[in-house]
């Protein structure tokens, strides 16, 4: 199952939506720039009127005066693009930034089952490839394409304003052009697309046979894969040659249209000025206008082109949003901190339970350790009892309200998930642990640090609390690391935890001072510890042992031994080891 693609309709009101989000500055541009070109439609204009005054004799100074007009309208026009192009350029990086924003924040609150489900991958190429095609075109593309409309609506009024008998001729081209880019953008997406897949199965071979190079040399491969990588090479070189030949018909097309449309003006003009129709002047104006309305229409074709790959990603990067959330936040007030499930089902995929039915009640302060083969469902029974996915079946409740009701916030107040996963954002050691509480203040902190035994070495960082960390910022051991994991926690204050073998693949030195943190941090909260260490076991309130899905056996350790099942005979075995 894969993530969502937005259809047309729907990426492109997302589109309009972003722009309408930013009508102002999108004014602002439209404005300038249609100040600049008016300036830009000076030049022609004033020369037009030379002519005109040349043909009908005129004085030096008259000369002078429209010549220094146009010197004014030039440096008009370089004042104006230059703010003009400002205020584009900080546009689309608005509306990038926005955009990326937006998206960040919809990968960040999609339910994490869905993500299990169809593989992170996808979700990964998303963010990445497609959010790097949109960019281009966002951020260059929508300013380009707004200036470009503005300059050829501009020139294309001027001329017919001016003489819309000799304007015509303008037209001349446009149906070749529009024929030849028709051909060209119907086979363009689909070409495209072939050669960045074919570039992608390239990087894929060789990144694979590199990585592999031992086995690639142990099981003598290398013909093989080396007869890949040229297959894929040729692949790719087809692909390019195709987009290649695709080009060679569209530049000239368009280049001849671009002839065609002067030419046309000029014998046409020439025609009518010369039968007294118009004037020499106002022809040597509108032949100016059909050379000055190629730059724009180039620009134009160019970025449709873009646009129309950039559309494929924003489908994608749209298609995002559509997934749908997993739980839907009601308005019930736990009434206490008691956690309860009943009748428990999860099944990953469907029609296979991994959990069939399972009770349990948590006594508020109580250490449960569940225990169990592996593959018998104990880290997913923890994810359901810290609210990580909505169950197939069956509730979880906190004080009589389902985990899944209550608001993400609220939900990491009353229980959290600790698992081996620990990372450390690039940002100050404070900004990592202000994600568990924004307002926390530093004292705040450095409760929470010295709570876990951490804030000595923090204090010994060059900056303190201040000290970037993460990649490329101080290194921090992997037991620092769960340690600033484990202030968070402190931040959070849930009454309840879910432990999932929290620190057993830290070294056992490591593991013992963290343990210590551990603790520190368990005290006085409802603690359930998924353990494979059956001396953790031994120590908790009571043990519930899961085995296909079931909890089989649950008592406090002394009372399982005493009974003899299967947990008294693990308990054994590992006593004799
Ligand atoms: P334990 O923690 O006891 O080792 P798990 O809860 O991890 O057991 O797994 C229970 C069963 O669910 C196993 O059969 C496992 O293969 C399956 N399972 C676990 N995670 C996933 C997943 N993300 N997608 C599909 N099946 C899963």
């Amino acid at each position: 199952m894969k993530l969502p693609i937005a259809d047309p309709a729907t990426a492109r009101r997302y589109a309009g939506g972003l722009l309408r989000t930013h009508r102002a500055p999108l004014v602002l541009i439209a404005a300038l720039h249609t100040l600049a070109a008016v300036a830009g439609l000076a030049g022609p204009w004033l020369l037009g009127r030379l002519v005109d005054a040349v043909v009908d004799g005129t004085t030096a100074g008259y000369v002078d005066r429209l010549i220094a007009l146009g010197a004014v309208c030039v440096l008009a026009q370089t004042v104006l693009i230059r703010f003009a192009q400002r205020a584009s350029m900080v546009f689309g990086e608005r509306v990038f930034a926005d955009l990326r924003e937006e998206f960040i924040e919809t990968v960040t609150s999609l339910p994490l089952s869905t993500v299990e489900r169809a593989g992170t991958g996808d979700l990964v190429a998303r963010t990445t490839n497609d959010v790097n095609r949109l960019q281009h075109a966002v951020r260059f593309g929508v300013p380009r394409v707004i200036v470009a409309v503005v300059q050829i609506t501009l020139v294309v009024v001027a001329a017919l304003l001016l003489s819309p008998l000799v304007a015509v001729a303008m037209f001349v081209g446009v149906p070749t052009m529009l024929l030849a880019v028709r051909w060209y953008l119907k086979r363009a997406t689909p070409g495209y697309q072939r050669e960045s897949a074919a570039y992608a199965t390239v990087n894929g071979t060789i990144t694979e046979s590199v990585e592999g190079a031992r086995t690639v040399d142990a099981l003598r491969l290398g013909p093989r894969r080396l007869a890949r990588v040229r297959a894929d090479l040729h692949e790719a070189f087809l692909a390019e040659k195709y987009t290649l030949g695709l080009r060679c018909v569209l530049f000239p097309a368009i280049d001849l249209t671009f002839v065609l449309g002067p030419v046309a003006v000029l014998l046409w003009g020439g025609y009518l000025a010369a039968n007294g129709h118009v004037t020499y002047g106002v022809v040597t104006t509108i032949v100016m206008y059909a050379y000055q309305v190629t730059g724009p229409v180039w620009e134009l074709i160019f970025w449709v082109d873009e646009i129309q790959v950039a559309a494929v990603s924003l489908a994608r990067i749209v298609g995002v949003r559509l997934v749908e959330t997993d739980r839907e936040a009601g308005d019930g007030e736990p009434r206490d901190e008691r956690i309860e499930a009943r009748s428990l089902r999860y099944a990953y995929r469907e029609g296979h339970d991994v959990l069939h039915g399972i009770d349990l009640d948590l006594a508020p302060g109580e250490r449960l350790a569940v225990v169990g083969p592996s593959g018998a469902g104990k880290s997913t029974l923890g994810r359901m009892l810290a609210g990580v996915h909505p169950p197939t079946g069956g509730t979880v409740t906190v004080g009589d309200v389902p985990l899944v009701e209550l608001p993400l916030e609220e939900l990491r107040g009353h229980v959290a998930l600790v698992t081996q996963e620990h990372h450390v954002f690039v940002g100050s050691v404070a900004d990592n642990l202000r994600l568990a509480d924004e307002d926390a203040d530093e004292d705040h902190l450095r409760r929470a640090l010295e709570a876990v035994d951490a804030w000595d070495w923090v204090a010994a960082l060059p900056e303190g609390l201040a000290t970037e960390v993460g990649s490329g910022g101080a290194p921090l051991t992997p037991a620092q690391a769960q340690q600033i994991a484990l202030a968070r926690l402190v931040l959070l204050d849930p009454h309840t935890l879910v432990l999932d073998e929290a620190t057993s693949l830290l070294d056992p030195r490591a593991a013992r001072h963290l343990e210590r943190s551990l603790s520190a941090v368990l005290e006085g909260r409802t603690v359930v510890a998924i353990a494979h260490r059956l001396h953790t076991a031994h120590d908790a309130d009571r043990v519930a042992v899961v085995d296909a899905g079931r909890i089989t056996e649950i008592g406090p350790h002394d009372e399982l031994v005493a009974a003899g099942g299967d947990y008294a005979a693990l308990w054994h075995s590992w006593q004799h080891e």
